[in-house]
Formats: C-alpha cells, sequence, structure tokens
C-alpha cells in the first residue's frame, strides 16, 4: 500500500506499470482497480494530503475516488493563523502550504522580523557573521511570494476567544484592533529571557540576548561605550556562545553562574574539561555564587553583587540565566498548562483545545529517556513541531511528535561539547539504573595529521545496553 502511494504520481494508464524498490519486488503490475482501492486506504487513514489526494482523483476519475478526495479536502481547514513567526511557526507556515494550495494562511509576529536565525545573534554581535541580512532567513515579502502566506508583522495577538473562535490583533505601531476569524489556530510564541526583579536589572548597559534589536543593541553599546570588560551572568548555551563573541572582540570576560559548574545539563566531571580550557583562555570562572543586584558607578560601567559578597566591575552585562515559555495567551484562554509552566499537548501537537494547536519553546514535552515532561527550548524540536503540527492539521496523521532527547552542541574558543540524551545526575535523579564508560580516543587515527582526543562519557541500560546519553 505504501509503495502504491509512491507510485500514485506515475500512474499512466487503467493498467499502470508502477516502480518498486529492487530490494522490495523489480515491477509489479496493479489494475487500476488495484490503485484505487489502495489509495481509498491511505486517503481514509490520511496518510495522503490533500493534494495527492486530488491529483490522484484527475488520474483515476472514478466517482468514489472523486467523493473520497471531496471529503479530504472539506474536513482541511479553511483558515489557519498562526501567533510567532520564527522557528514553529514559520516552519509550520511552509509545510502548511506544501500540503495545501488552498488554506488560507496568516501569521502575526509581534517583533519586527519573521523567520530570522536566533541562534546566530550572539556571531552577529562580534561580526563572525558580518552580514546581518544573513541572519533574515525568509522575509514577509518572501512568505508572500514563495508561500502565499499573509504576514503581519509588528502585530501582536492578545487574546484568543475560543467561542468565537477568534483572536484579537494589535498592530503594535497603529494601536489598532482587529477580530480575525480561524478555523485552526496555532500558538508558537517563543519564550521570554528571564529578568527576575533583582535590584538594577534595568540599568543601561545590562542586556538579555533574544531578538534582532537586542543585538543590535549590545553591539553599538560596546561601541560606543569602547567596552573593555564584560560579565556574562549564567554559564549555559546562550551565555557561554555571549563569552566565545566577547572573547573575540577582545573583551575581558567573566563568568557569574549560580551553579558550582557551566553548562548545567552536563556532569561536572565533563564540564571540568570545558573550565579548564575558558581559564586558559583568559576567562575568569565565578562559580556557585547568584548575582544578588546590580549597581550603576559614577563612571557609568556597572558592579554585579553577588550573594556571596563578591563584586565584579563590567562596561556590558550580559543576562542569560535561561528562558520562560510564553503562555499568558494560553492560560488566559483556559488552555492546560503543565507542571513545569509550558503549555500541554499531545503528541499530534494539539493543545486541550483540538482547534488550538501549540508547538516551539512555549510547550512542554516529553523526554524520550526520562519519559517525564520537559522543556527543550531548541530550533530542531520547534522546528519538527512546526511542521507536525501542519501535517496532522492537513489531516496527514500518524505523523507524531515522539519526544525530545535534548541533543545540542556548542563550540567555546575552539572546544567543542555535544550532548544527547540523559546525563548522569538526571537519570540517578528518576532513579533510571544505568552503567557508564568513559573513553579519550582520537578522533581519527594518530598518525594522521590534525588527530585530537575526544572524551566521551557514555551512558546504558545495563539490561539490554541501550545507550540513555552521552
Ligand atoms: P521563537 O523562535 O522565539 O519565536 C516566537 C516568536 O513569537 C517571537 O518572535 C515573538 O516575538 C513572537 N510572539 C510571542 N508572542 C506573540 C504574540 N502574542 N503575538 C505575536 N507574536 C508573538 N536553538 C538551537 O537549537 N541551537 C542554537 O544554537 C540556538 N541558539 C540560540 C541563541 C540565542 C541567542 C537564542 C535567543 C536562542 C537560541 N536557540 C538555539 C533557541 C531557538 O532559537 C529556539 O528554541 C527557537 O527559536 C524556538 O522557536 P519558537 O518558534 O518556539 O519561538
Amino acid at each position: 500500500v505504501i509503495h502504491a502511494a509512491h507510485a500514485v504520481s506515475r500512474i499512466s494508464s487503467r493498467n499502470a506499470r508502477v516502480r518498486i524498490p529492487r530490494s522490495q519486488v523489480h515491477t509489479v503490475t496493479f489494475r487500476a482497480s488495484v490503485l484505487q482501492s489502495a489509495s481509498m486506504l491511505l486517503a481514509s487513514s490520511r496518510l495522503l494530503p490533500a493534494v495527492t489526494t486530488d491529483r490522484l482523483a484527475r488520474s483515476l476519475p472514478t466517482r468514489a475516488v472523486r467523493r473520497m478526495a471531496a471529503r479530504a479536502s472539506a474536513a482541511a481547514p479553511k483558515k489557519v493563523v498562526i501567533v510567532g513567526g520564527v522557528a514553529g511557526g514559520a516552519s509550520c507556515a511552509a509545510r502548511l502550504r506544501r500540503l495545501s494550495e488552498d488554506v488560507e494562511i496568516t501569521l502575526f509576529e509581534r517583533g519586527p522580523y519573521v523567520s530570522f536565525a536566533n541562534c546566530g545573534l550572539p556571531y552577529a554581535v562580534s561580526e563572525v557573521i558580518a552580514e546581518e541580512s544573513k541572519l533574515l532567513v525568509a522575509s514577509a515579502a518572501k512568505f508572500k511570494s514563495w508561500f502565499n502566506v499573509e504576514v503581519k508583522e509588528a502585530t501582536e495577538i492578545t487574546t484568543i476567544n475560543r467561542e468565537q473562535k477568534t483572536v484579537t490583533a494589535k498592530n503594535l505601531s497603529t494601536g489598532e484592533e482587529k477580530q480575525v476569524p480561524y478555523d485552526v489556530l496555532v500558538l508558537s510564541p517563543g519564550a521570554a529571557a528571564l529578568k527576575p526583579p533583582i535590584p538594577g536589572i534595568h540599568l543601561p548597559g545590562l542586556f538579555t540576548m533574544k531578538t534582532i534589536p537586542d543585538m543590535r543593541a549590545v553591539k553599538a553599546w560596546i561601541k560606543e561605550k569602547k567596552a573593555k570588560k564584560a560579565v556574562v551572568v549564567g554559564g549555559g548555551f546562550i551565555g557561554l556562545e555571549m563569552v566565545e563573541n566577547l572573547h573575540h572582540m577582545g573583551l575581558d570576560c567573566k563568568v557569574v553562574e549560580m551553579l558550582p559548574q557551566v553548562m548545567p545539563p552536563l556532569d561536572p566531571e565533563m564540564v571540568e574539561l570545558l573550565h579548564h580550557h575558558m581559564r586558559d583562555k583568559g576567562v575568569e570562572l565565578c562559580l556557585g555564587d547568584g548575582v544578588a543586584g546590580f549597581e550603576q558607578t559614577d563612571s557609568g560601567s556597572i558592579v554585579v553583587k553577588t550573594a556571596g559578597g563578591k563584586a565584579h566591575d563590567a562596561d556590558v552585562v550580559i543576562l542569560s540565566i535561561g528562558v520562560r515559555p510564553e503562555t499568558k495567551l494560553a492560560k488566559d484562554a483556559g488552555l492546560e498548562l503543565g507542571k513545569r509552566g509550558g503549555i500541554r499537548v499531545d503528541d499530534g501537537m494539539r493543545t486541550t483545545d483540538s482547534s488550538i494547536f501549540a508547538v516551539g519553546d512555549a510547550v512542554e514535552v516529553k523526554d524520550l529517556v526520562t519519559n517525564e515532561y520537559t522543556l527543550i527550548p531548541l530550533a530542531g524540536p520547534a522546528n519538527r513541531q512546526g511542521r507536525i503540527a501542519a501535517d496532522v492539521i492537513m489531516g496527514k496523521e500518524p505523523s507524531k511528535f515522539r519526544g525530545v532527547q535534548g541533543t545540542a552542541v556548542v563550540g567555546v574558543m575552539g572546544m567543542t561539547l555535544a550532548s544527547t540524551g540523559a546525563s548522569e545526575k538526571t537519570l540517578k535523579r528518576v532513579g533510571i539504573p544505568y552503567q557508564k564508560v568513559y573513553t579519550h580516543a582520537n578522533n581519527h587515527a594518530g598518525y594522521y595529521p590534525g588527530a585530537g582526543a575526544v572524551d566521551i562519557k557514555l551512558l546504558f541500560s545495563p539490561t539490554d545496553g541501550k545507550i540513555l546519553g552521552i
């Protein structure tokens, strides 16, 4: 049946010849009636997108197939509204258009840009990525011309009315508000950078890194103030990428981290290698001491005060202590949130309202190893979830999100750190039995130029050898 689906586009006559992968069968002759039954089965089990079903209906114009195609397209939504136009939202819009020529797609973005590469922002500060335009994956105009997707930038969705199936869209330039109807709503509002209410949090010279305007502001501040000293608060992925780039720009860098290690998801003994490496490169690591507040000096610099009584002087401070899922819209609309504070969705990315889907940093998803709900603010899962939501919306089930294993990789001043699955501390916390092995082998044969050590910690199940984490 699956092979028949792949062959559908090759149907040439009522006795169609269909090529199937050599490993299966060489060449098979199907009668048209067999193909019709197979394709009806596929369409009824929703394996075929509406667009293929339409093509099929034209190829095999029987009444039964026409009825089936009509049913599929009647079930498809007419209007899809997407909130948030970056990773998850933009992927969802593009995939929806690939699946249907007919659906009306409107994408609302609060900020000034859609579909930009926020992962590249730290590298744009240092101009390692020299042209800002490289960060703009697709503009609103491209979305219109490539995908016929209506994009409304600088427009915030402020409320959802679930009974009437409308959202309130506020144009942030004019203040004008409009009710926009939807058949299906997709929420991809992302996560906001944490800014706890500690003294001095709003001082000039203190930045978070989330948007293109944030990146421009940091760059301009460093240039204008001729900044020499930077303090990065928080030693996670974004914090370390900022250190990498500020160091590259020639600033003296300090990391202030509340935990006794940077890169909190990794096990401490593996991160120790990175601690040595960063210190060797001249970065000061102030670990195990949280920030208590910020003060401005007479010269305009900032003093970062810690709970442990230390004071670190800085010309620029980057606050990268984590993110919080943007759930206000969902919460106000009465959608269920999970224990971790993200929007609760099923494996088809549906919220507790079957007309509303949610994807990306705002949702809680299952961790494949621990089976616990977790928040994984990474672009890979957000993009995938956006595409899966589009599949499910267009009836292309069984497209499912299987969960996350949190695969991540980061380069810090010449050292690369990567991880996937669970760490030892996580396995201990959830009580999953494991064994571990460390290897320190070369990445390729030592006699060949350029060989270097790769330090690996592998965690696996003692009963069946299943890999639990690296
Ligand atoms: P976002 O991409 O954040 O998009 C959400 C959008 O929704 C925002 O633009 C916001 O303005 C808009 N919005 C919110 N509410 C509304 C509303 N009510 N109305 C209209 N619009 C709204 N991930 C990786 O995998 N690898 C990396 O190397 C990496 N580096 C990163 C570096 C930085 C500096 C940052 C900030 C993030 C990085 N990430 C990285 C994380 C990755 O960017 C996110 O996981 C991903 O973008 C999440 O996608 P999303 O669609 O959920 O949210």
